[in-house]
């Protein structure tokens, strides 16, 4: 199963996100994370550092190694496809590649015996980065941050997804849309809560995040959510993500 996680507006927990869900996956059976923002949020945040010669999704992305090569084992139990800033050359670089809109896909299918869960962490934009993510993936988790203005964006990022599944991914559905960073119990995030889900009709609106100081604290410790506090309400609405995610997969 294939999840991208995607919003092109920066901010939202896309990264913070990936983690949590990635690290629950891992722990039910094998993840592979993949980092496809050239900022390598997500490589940071599972405490690696690069080495010299490492190669990464812009290698695998331009078809200059093979997706296992440049695989990283974390302390998380996740595996990571490691990102970072040579990302930003992709869209030029394949900009006359007939089929560079599938090259993850390819890359991806013969790995896919090899592990149970994928992850992909997009940038924040519908470039060729996030245009490859989904049409790699069966499934796709958008984060919001839950304030007043989510809605806002969130019409042109459903437009795109239509536009994907009619030209290169007709299975690609929707898991849902996740609010983040939430004041929670507050008369403020239920209203935000209702308007959501009021307007966003046949798509899920998942339980939100709670707004925490240990989810920038777990991605300096590298280290997801889970293992790094014992309180459920901040893992809860990714365990929801988690159930419905393979639910799907039935
Ligand atoms: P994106 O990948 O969409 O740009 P990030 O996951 O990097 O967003 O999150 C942006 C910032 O917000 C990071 O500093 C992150 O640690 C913080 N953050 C994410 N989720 C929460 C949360 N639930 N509560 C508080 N801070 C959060
Ligand atoms: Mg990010």
């Amino acid at each position: 199963m294939i999840t991208a996680i995607a919003n092109q507006k920066g901010g939202v927990a896309k990264t913070t996100s990936t983690l949590a869900l990635a690290g629950l996956l891992a722990d039910e059976g094998s993840c592979l994370a993949i980092d496809l923002d050239p900022q390598g949020n997500l490589t940071t945040g599972l405490g690696i550092e690069l080495e010299v010669g490492q190669l990464t999704s812009y290698d695998v992305i331009t078809g200059k190694a093979k997706l296992e090569q440049a695989i990283v084992a974390t302390a998380s139990g996740i595996e990571l496809l490691p990102g970072e800033i040579s990302l930003a050359k992709v869209e030029k670089e394949l900009m006359n590649t007939p089929d560079r809109f599938h090259v993850l896909k390819h890359q991806l299918k013969p790995y896919l015996e090899q592990v149970e869960q994928v992850v992909i962490d997009c940038p924040p934009s519908l470039g060729l980065l996030t245009i490859n993510a989904l049409s790699a993936a069966d499934t796709l988790l958008i984060p919001v941050q839950c304030q007043f203005f989510a809605l806002k964006g969130l019409q042109g990022l459903l437009e795109t997804i239509e536009t994907v599944r009619r030209k290169l991914n007709p299975n690609l559905k929707v898991l849902g849309v996740l609010p983040t960073m939430a004041e929670t119990n507050t008369v403020i995030t239920q209203e935000i809560m209702k308007i959501l889900r009021s307007q966003l009709d046949g798509v899920r609106v998942f339980d939100p995040v709670p707004k925490s100081v240990k989810f920038p604290e777990s991605n300096m410790a590298g280290a997801p959510i889970h293992q790094y506090t014992r309180d459920w309400k901040l893992v809860q609405p990714y365990r929801e993500v988690m159930r419905e995610l393979l639910m799907l997969e039935g």
